[in-house]
């Protein structure tokens, strides 16, 4: 049941919280609801949930036409520019800002819809090609530009860890976050809170947590596995 499912997911996110010293309130779970269908969605809302993440902006759009504002939409998956427009439309927080070009698309159409769009921008921390994401050693270099723009908050960073079958061969990857986030922090002036750290899934999140993650984005632990798309 997924009434059930969340509500494990919710105390492994509260026992990881208290095994790293940390308020349980203090973890914002994202619902990760790609590939899953309205009545599955609406069994999560019913249960409690109330921020739904998205990987497709397409998708979004009709899933958004059916639920709408009852929900906070977070946008997890790669924005292409094409699909700016929908995307400050719909979504609170994008979490998938790797690029000072998307930056700019976004700045842009927030500015014409009259908004101040929250943002992430999400670092390829293990180096993987098959990701997506900004390479470490550029992050300094984008937050100085993507500051200046005054439609876009950045709000912090946001990173997918390699699969593994045992998290902890991953917490390095949710460390250099962290570590990344305090880096960028300090190389800006004035200093900007970049508060939030999406970081950990289904697979990995309670070590996520341990490493100070702010969001955790899960989908299989709630709803089962994956249908194929
Ligand atoms: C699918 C997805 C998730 C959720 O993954 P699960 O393993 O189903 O919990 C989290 N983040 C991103 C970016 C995703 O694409």
């Amino acid at each position: 049941m997924i009434s059930d499912n969340i509500k494990s997911v919710t105390q492994r996110i509260a026992s990881a919280c208290e095994r790293s010293g940390r308020s349980p309130d203090s973890v914002k779970l994202i619902c990760v609801t790609k590939t899953r269908s309205i009545s599955e969605i609406r069994e999560a809302m019913a249960a409690g949930v109330v921020c739904l993440g998205e990987n497709r902006v397409q998708d979004a759009v009709l899933k958004f036409a059916a639920l709408g504002e009852k929900a906070e939409w977070h946008l997890i998956g790669h924005l292409q520019t094409n699909k700016v427009r929908d995307a400050v439309r719909i979504f609170s927080l994008i979490h998938s800002v790797d690029s000072l070009r998307l930056a700019q698309a976004i700045n842009k159409e927030a500015a014409r819809a009259g908004k101040t769009k929250d943002i992430l921008i999400q670092v390829n921390t293990s180096g993987e090609a098959s990701k997506f994401g900004l390479n470490p050693q550029d992050l300094t270099g984008l937050i100085k530009e993507a500051i200046t723009l005054p439609n876009i908050h950045i709000n912090g960073l946001m990173t997918i860890a390699p699969e593994a079958s045992d998290p902890e061969t991953v917490r390095p990857y949710f460390k250099a976050l962290r570590e990344l986030r305090d880096e960028a922090r300090s190389a800006v002036i004035p200093p900007h809170a970049l508060s939030i750290l999406s970081m950990g899934m289904t697979g990995d999140f309670e070590v996520a947590v341990e490493e100070g993650s702010d969001m955790v984005r899960i989908g299989r632990a709630i709803f089962g596995d994956a249908h194929d798309r």
